[in-house]
């Protein structure tokens, strides 16, 4: 399919060519001959697939060039669509300077707008408000509207306009055409069709499948300050091999580079501002794994292609649905399994709501890592390489080694933690951990399935995290990789437990004793509870 087949007049074909337009997207194939036709149509397609164009370029053609009197009207929701829908119009009117388009919006000086409208414009492009201004001051002529376009209507609705466009529909001639546009069509849309169309052709595009299958969508929730410290707690729980992080601005890229590079890992960034060589440079240094993390902003992430992505991490949330399903579009390639971790500020949540909802996908909340979550880790990790090593009988040259130690007496259990204890120990040291986390940052309730519980004993009593974890561990049976944070006050302690352990846990502990201390555990009181 090609513009050409639409019949479209010269300076519209040149325009749409100049905008880089190939060939019409699938809305654009379905709206235009039938709107070109005069029809009324009612069309679905998502965000982005150019119903700018499909409403834009009929209306266009059909505009008498020699009429000054407004003849299309397009209704936006915002005062940003307006502006962008207003500019698509000028664009495709690059070569029919006769025909002009002037946006209406609040905010802009109404005088400036009064003027415009005098010297006679054929297309507005409004928002319903300042329409309805216009209309009280008289300063604006519908009578000669013969095209109604109601754009994005869903988020007109969404945004309670219903009300100022049927004031707007009563101020325009009946014999109209009347096109309505939207990304979802709600009931409330329906009715608005029902009422001020006639015999409306319907057409949708299908979904386009937005995410790619096989990709984990994990989420955690946490404070903008607290972001690279948990980003980095996460890289050290999951050790992705190569992971790519995202960020919305360059700024946050070289900062997230800079202190992960601090931090001792093995990370570059890549921003609009370097040279293609320098990008060129990082990326080769990517694709060889000499680095194993990569920071980009979207626009520098444009085209990176490169397989074996494990994890993508969104710094921030994106903007908008379309950067998300690219972003996370960067792994699981080639039929391979991937995962996408999005930090998400309480300011963000709403972005992120958005996001599900535009693409119809769920993104599951994942909590914190705790301190403790990432030691179990790093423990299981190397004790998963000793297995492997005893396995393949790996090790075999060594036992000589540790015959000789054993004959000064040393047990080999002795033997093999003190073992453990120096791998794991470089292991931290490798990339600073430990050392250099912050402890006090908060890990906000763990999960909606963990309970609070308070302890009667605290720091005056020389109580520490592992007195607890270790005596509930020991005396419950519950493994302590199950409990949450847990917090040591002056007389008394928290610790959070998964809620379906809780009253087991409050019973086994009833009456023990930490560090000689006979305990009682107690559901803690909630905030603003007493
Ligand atoms: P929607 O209103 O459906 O969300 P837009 O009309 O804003 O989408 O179009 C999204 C982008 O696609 C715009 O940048 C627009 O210029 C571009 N676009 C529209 N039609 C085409 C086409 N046929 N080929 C390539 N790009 C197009
Ligand atoms: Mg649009």
């Amino acid at each position: 399919m090609v513009f050409e087949a639409f019949g479209l007049s010269g300076e519209v074909l040149k325009a749409v060519s100049e905008l880089g337009f190939e060939e019409p997207t699938p809305i654009q194939v379905l709206a235009i001959p039938k709107m070109l036709l005069g029809n009324d149509i009612t069309g679905q397609a998502e965000t982005g697939t150019g119903k700018t164009a499909a409403f834009g370029i009929p209306v266009i053609e059909k505009i008498e060039r020699n009429k000054r009197e407004t003849q299309a009207l397009v209704l936006c929701p915002t005062r940003e669509l307006a502006i962008q829908v207003a500019e698509e119009f000028s664009k495709l009117l690059k070569y029919i300077p006769s025909v002009t388009v002037l946006p209406v919006y609040g905010g802009q000086a109404i005088d400036r707008q009064i003027r415009a409208l005098k010297g006679g414009v054929q297309i507005i492009i409004a928002t319903p408000g300042r329409l309805i201004d216009h209309i009280d001051r008289g300063t604006l002529n519908l009578k000669n509207v013969k095209m109604l376009v109601l754009d994005e209507g869903d988020q007109m609705l969404d945004m309670g306009f219903r009300d100022e466009i049927e004031t707007i529909i009563f101020e325009l001639p009946k014999n109209r055409q009347t096109v309505l546009f939207s990304a979802t069509m709600p009931k409330p849309i329906l009715e608005i069709s029902q009422k001020f169309q006639k015999n409306p052709i319907f057409i949708k595009v299908p979904d386009r499948e937005l995410i790619v299958p096989g990709i984990e969508q994990f989420y955690i929730e946490v404070k903008e300050q607290d972001k690279l410290e948990v980003l980095c707690r996460v890289i050290d729980m999951q050790n992705p091999p190569l992971s790519l992080i995202f960020t919305n601005t360059k700024r946050a890229a070289d900062y997230v580079t800079l202190h992960l590079n601090t931090r001792g890992y093995l990370v570059e960034g890549l921003h609009g501002d370097m040279k293609q060589q320098q990008r060129d440079r990082v990326m080769g240094r990517f694709r060889a794994r000499n680095i194993d993390i990569l920071v980009a902003t979207d626009v520098a992430a444009r085209g990176i292609d490169v397989e074996d992505i494990d994890t993508v991490f969104n710094y921030d949330v994106p903007q908008d649905v379309e950067y998300y399903v690219h972003r996370i579009g960067r792994t699981g390639r080639a039929g391979k399994t991937g995962k996408s971790i999005t930090f998400v500020s309480p300011k963000e949540i709403y972005k992120l709501r958005q996001i599900q909802r535009y693409a119809n996908i769920r993104i599951a909340r994942i909590p914190v890592p705790t301190l403790r979550d990432i030691e179990e880790t790093r423990t299981q990790q190397v004790i998963e390489q000793v297995r492997e090593i005893v396995m393949d009988g790996g090790a075999s040259a060594y036992q000589k080694l540790v015959e000789q130690m054993m004959q000064e007496e040393y047990s080999s259990m002795e033997i093999a933690a003190g073992l453990i204890k120096i791998v794991l120990d470089s292991k931290g040291d490798q990339k600073g951990n430990g050392k250099d986390y912050n402890e006090n940052i908060p890990v906000h309730a763990t999960s909606s399935n963990m309970e609070k519980l308070s302890i009667n004993i605290g720091r005056e009593r020389g109580i520490r995290v592992k007195d607890i974890l270790g005596a509930i561990a020991g005396e419950t049976g519950v493994p302590g990789r199950l409990i949450g944070a847990i917090e040591i006050q002056d007389r008394h302690s928290y610790v959070e437990v998964p809620s379906s352990e809780a009253s087991h846990i409050i019973e086994a502990m009833h009456n023990k004793t930490i560090r000689g201390y006979s305990v009682i555990l107690t559901p803690a009181k909630k905030r603003g509870q007493y």
